[in-house]
């Protein structure tokens, strides 16, 4: 057995989590909720302070809420969020064109016996758009919003993630996670102690103090201070891929009486920006890379596009994109950025936190059973393919770019692809197969999504998906963009719709 997987666990009472963002509340939340008679300490520095962004998440965080028990209403109330049906892409394909990515399906459109090549032909004739046959979309543009139905009528096919404070959403799940026996401590780590067979005996705190533990779950941010630094386990450098390296954030006062349910994502020169709207403030951030923009200038392109007054100076975030050869090494598990990063276009990097959570509480019960090898051998080959499908969905979004008008968009529309997302984007050229991999986090209506938003179609389909008969998928389609429009009249307004949640907690 390696002894980098993880063996001696077996007999787990104590874990010490290092770190207090939202990934050590989140886990010290999960772990205190869904572990009986361990003991659950987290320590973290106020001195080093949290990332703090990350503001807009991914709709399986709700799940994560649900099995903390968390109220809709009283969450939204304390981290000051709104909802977010998906994320509005402008400029990406070409300047002054937009399409939305929400958390929606397009009926027969994806999916097996997809009607999209039906609707090519037709699309004129319909006079609508791909998003016009989403009901997400059609709520994002008109700022409209409501729960899902329950059942299987169109009104229930969609789902929703959130904005949020990050930093008050860290203070939220401290206050839940202390309440159920998390014990905080505060101080900085100087040293980890080690054990004879290379994994971690304890931590020793600067005034002296030390925290022993069975188990470390290492959430130390960027720092990876124990998986990284002390473990010396490699970082996996992804930045040949996606370049950009840095990012200016800053807020700005609310705009107008509705904000928007949806993020917006704006492509630059070199990189993006985005816009996240809370419920008494606006996130703002422009994600660069330097090697493309100095940042300077990077910060000017920012302020200069804001549509309201800030409410801080602009902070500037540094950042490398990749992940930790391994996730978990001896009694060590990295959550969060300790174990990676892959920037926030797609809002990933809390969806890897209560995804990680998900896959690692189940495998406590190996753990303490003796089999720590191998939940750690099968924690790190689903985490390794985690990032990489969500890598590749996210250069999803820049290679299909018909922008040439930078170096950076010149460098990042010729490089060579890694093989999963050539073969992903070949098979949809070739045959117009939506083909997705097993363990995907975007499924096939956001590959749909991207490709129609970036207006690259297949140059043929396959002839199974032309059996449906083309009146049939006529009357189908012209039925669909009918009923979501109706159903999206009787809905409210986002920000009616907010007021009335909050008014609940
Ligand atoms: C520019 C940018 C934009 C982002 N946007 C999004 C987004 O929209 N959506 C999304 O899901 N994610 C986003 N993220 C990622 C998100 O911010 C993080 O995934 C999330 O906040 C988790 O961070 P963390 O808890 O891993 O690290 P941190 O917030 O950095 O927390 C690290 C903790 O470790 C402690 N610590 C470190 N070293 C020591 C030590 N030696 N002793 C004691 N304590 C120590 C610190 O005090 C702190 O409490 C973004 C990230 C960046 C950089």
């Amino acid at each position: 057995m390696p002894a980098q997987l993880g063996d001696h666990l077996s007999g787990l009472q104590r874990l010490v989590i290092l770190g207090g963002g939202s990934a050590g509340w989140m886990s010290a939340a999960a772990l205190a909720t869904g572990l009986r008679g361990v003991e659950v300490v987290l320590v973290e520095s106020e001195e080093i302070g949290i990332v703090g962004v990350g503001e807009a998440t991914f709709p399986s965080i709700r799940g994560f809420n649900d099995i903390l028990g968390i109220d809709e209403a009283e969450f939204l109330a304390a981290t000051g969020g709104s909802y977010k049906l998906g994320i509005q892409f402008c400029d990406w394909r070409q300047r002054d064109e937009h399409y939305f990515h929400t958390f929606g399906d397009f009926g027969q459109l994806d999916g097996a016996g997809a009607l999209w090549g039906q609707y090519r032909r037709m699309r004129d004739r319909l006079g609508c758009s791909l998003s016009d046959l989403c009901l997400p979309s059609v709520m994002a543009e008109q700022q409209r919003f409501c729960l899902p139905a329950a059942g299987e009528e169109l009104n229930s096919r969609y789902t929703y993630a959130y904005h949020f404070d990050a930093s008050r959403y860290a203070a939220f799940l401290r206050r839940l996670a202390e309440a159920r026996g998390v014990q905080r401590v505060e101080g900085r780590v100087v040293q980890a102690l080690r054990r004879e067979d290379g994994g971690v005996r304890a931590l020793r705190l600067e005034d002296g103090r030390e925290l022993s533990a069975d188990l470390f779950i290492d959430c130390s941010g960027f720092a990876s201070w124990l998986l990284g630094r002390t473990l010396e386990v490699p970082f996996v450098d992804w930045s040949h891929h996606l370049p950009v390296d840095r990012a200016w954030a800053v807020p700005t006062e609310r705009v107008g009486s509705e904000i928007t349910p949806y993020t917006r994502s704006t492509a630059l020169e070199a990189g993006w920006a985005w816009r996240i709207p809370l419920q008494d403030r606006t996130g703002n951030g422009h994600v660069f890379s330097s090697r493309f923009i100095d940042e300077a200038a990077a910060r000017e392109q920012l302020l200069a596009r804001l549509d309201a007054p800030t409410l801080a100076e602009p902070r500037l975030l540094r950042f490398a994109t990749g992940h930790r050869e391994r996730f978990w090494s001896h009694n060590v598990i990295a959550i969060g950025l300790a174990a990676g990063f892959l920037e926030p276009l797609e809002s990933t990097s809390i969806f890897l936190v209560h995804n990680a959570l998900g896959r690692l509480m189940p495998m406590m019960q190996h753990v303490r059973a003796g089999r720590s090898a191998e939940a750690a051998e099968a924690f790190n080959s689903q985490q390794l393919r985690q990032f990489q499908r969500i890598r590749d969905f996210i250069l999803l979004h820049y290679v299909l770019s018909e922008r040439r008008d930078s170096e950076f968009w010149r460098y990042i529309t010729s490089m060579e692809l890694p093989p999963s997302l050539d073969y992903k984007l070949h098979a949809w050229r070739e045959t117009g197969v939506l083909r997705h991999y097993d363990d995907e986090a975007f499924g096939e209506s956001s590959w749909l999504a991207v490709y129609a938003g970036m207006k690259h179609w297949p140059r043929r389909s396959s002839p199974w998906m032309e059996e449906v008969p083309a009146g049939l998928a006529e009357a189908f389609l012209r039925e669909r963009r009918d009923s979501i429009q109706r159903i999206v009249a009787g809905m409210p307004g986002h920000d009616a719709f907010l007021r009335q949640v909050l008014r609940r907690s």
